[in-house]
């Protein structure tokens, strides 16, 4: 295990390369600074916590610093509410920025960089509508047309520019585009639009602005404000570096920021954007953004997994410029792992029978010792009381039980897990036909512990004492996108399992919102911090026992 981390981290990827090509050419007279650039129109998700481990991490390498930047330079999406969770997201992944910066703090110097460009004739004042800016832009084969109003004289635009920030224009009436070429091969260099008007209350600024820079004219020049060395962003942004480097050129930076791009996160039966994310809780198919089916950072947390499995799942899925699609086993597996030696064992019936041992004593009971966790022995045992009536699971009885089916029917004797051999002697059924009770007994000398060795058994099962049992609602999760059969991925119509009357043993009963645990035989669990009471506690399923994740070669 240990062996395989340090491999891990000892392998260099390829921004790490770049970064060490830009310290020996001496690129940069300044230490090394990235951030993590969020726009706050949603809460964040496992894709961004990619972003979040690979800047800050890069960071903390060269010794360096990272920030944590608000992008809210689109005032109608965004919101403080975002911008609280983000930041909760960032710390509680184990994180500290550098500075908490704003985008929206840079708006006056940005506003004067456009000036800037306007004053070096690389800026004008549209009057075409999207619609026609759209149609004038040519396409990957032809060129673009010029505008018509691109040879207005600096003055013109210098004033109409002005008279656009004094809110003198509606919505869409005009915008600031930047003056480069109309038939470059690169579409975002066809006089791409960098400012356009909207009327609308920013949650930061207010009403100072109606003019707002666009992100590829607004995000190189945050970046060189703060001093970042490398911006770091996903593969779509490819096509749009001439024009960081163009903004930075034009505008005069020394040093300034380089942009490396990497693959985005994606990942199997997982919707990974925040614009449909945002659709579910809107429409109501899951109950908030922290629902524990969202793979928001949020949702994850209140699912259970910890900071440290997320961090370990960022590291292994590595960094690199080709997209690729990440199994969830593997991060099911990432969770899996750092819980296995960490967390106590609880029995959880979720699905209760009564099971009658009609040769134990009425009105005794006796404490079994079941040990906490079976990889790690220091963490020691505790009492499980065991007494004549107890609940087992019912899918852990079979009337008629098939082929190599080792657990109750009748005539058939199992181990209960840390108790005694039970034996099946009668079926008890309601009027309809269900089963509604087993009666049982037991063999006194095969106490678990005692070295009885007369007889093996075959099965062994979980109980809870009925006398004592705690009872519980446990909730189980499926994924919220499915496999339609033919390779195509659905959302899941069922994406929820409630337990409502399942039984603990009673140690149970002491646990505190956000603990969690293994419950025998099911797989790990962490008591819900919204919905849990302490009289009426709710457990989340974190994840089942077995992966189905093999590393490959
Ligand atoms: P979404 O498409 O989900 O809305 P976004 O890219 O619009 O995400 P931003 O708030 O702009 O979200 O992203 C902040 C940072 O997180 C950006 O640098 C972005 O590249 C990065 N990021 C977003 N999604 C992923 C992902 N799936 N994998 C890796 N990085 C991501
Ligand atoms: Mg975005």
């Amino acid at each position: 295990m240990m062996a395989e981390e340090t491999e891990i981290r000892e392998k260099e990827n390829f921004i790490e390369k770049e970064i060490d090509k830009d310290l020996k050419a001496q690129v940069y007279g300044r230490e090394i600074k990235t951030r993590f650039p969020p726009e706050p129109n949603g809460y964040l998700h496992i894709g961004h916590a990619k972003s979040i481990c690979l800047n800050f991490t890069l960071a903390k390498k060269y010794g360096g610093k990272c920030n944590l930047r608000f992008d809210d330079t689109n005032p109608v999406k965004e919101d403080t509410e975002y911008v609280d969770s983000i930041m909760e997201d960032v710390k509680w992944l184990g994180f500290e920025w550098a500075d908490l910066c704003y985008a929206s703090d840079y708006f006056d110097k940005m506003y004067e960089c456009a000036v800037t460009l306007i004053k070096k004739g690389l800026a004008f004042v549209d009057d075409l509508n999207a619609e026609q800016i759209r149609e004038y832009r040519g396409t990957l084969t032809e060129p673009g047309k010029e505008s018509p109003y691109r040879n207005r004289s600096i003055e013109e635009n210098l004033q109409l520019f002005e008279e656009m920030r004094e809110g003198k224009y509606a919505d869409g009436e005009k915008v600031l585009r930047a003056k480069i070429d109309m038939s470059s091969p690169n579409m975002n260099m066809r006089d791409p639009v960098i400012y356009r008007i909207a009327h609308a209350d920013h949650h930061r600024t207010g009403s100072k602005w109606c003019v707002y820079p666009m992100y590829d004219f607004a995000h190189p020049i945050e970046d060189a404000i703060e001093n970042i060395t490398h911006s770091v962003c996903t593969m779509e942004f490819e096509d749009h570096r001439p024009l960081y480097e163009w903004v930075l050129r034009e505008t005069g930076w020394v040093e300034p920021p380089r942009q490396i791009e990497f693959a985005r996160l994606n990942v199997t039966n997982t919707l990974m954007s925040k614009r449909y994310l945002k659709k579910l809780v809107d429409d109501g198919v899951v109950e908030s953004w922290d629902d524990p089916r969202m793979p928001t950072v949020s949702g994850m947390r209140r699912r259970g997994y910890t900071p440290e499995s997320l961090r370990d799942f960022c590291e292994r899925i590595g960094v690199a410029k080709a997209n690729s699609l990440v199994d969830v086993a593997l991060l099911e597996n990432c969770i899996r792992t750092d819980l296995q030696d960490k967390v106590e064992s609880r029995n959880v019936i979720l699905d209760p029978l009564k099971v009658v041992i009609t040769n134990y004593p009425e009105g005794q009971t006796e404490e079994c010792d079941i040990e906490n966790n079976k990889n790690v022995p220091e963490m020691g045992t505790r009492k499980v009381p065991f007494s004549r009536e107890l609940y087992v699971e019912r899918e852990d009885f079979m009337e008629v039980p098939v082929k190599k089916y080792f657990r109750l029917f009748p005539g058939n004797e199992v181990r209960f897990k840390g108790a005694y051999f039970i034996k099946c002697n009668e079926v008890i059924k309601d009027e309809a036909g269900n089963v509604t009770e087993l009666r049982c007994s037991y063999d006194p000398e095969t106490r678990s512990g005692s070295g009885f060795e007369g007889r093996k058994v075959k099965g062994t099962i979980h109980w809870v004492d009925a006398a004592t049992a705690v009872p519980v609602t446990v909730r189980h999760f499926d994924y919220l996108k499915i496999d339609d059969g033919t390779g195509n991925e659905i959302m899941n119509p069922d994406t929820m399992t409630v337990y409502e009357n399942a039984m603990a043993e009673p140690a149970l009963g002491d646990s505190q919102p956000g603990s969690r645990y293994q419950f025998f035989r099911h797989g790990y669990y962490i008591e819900d911090t919204k919905l849990s009471k302490p009289d009426a506690k709710v457990f989340n399923q974190i994840v089942g026992l077995k992966s189905s994740w093999k590393p490959k070669n």
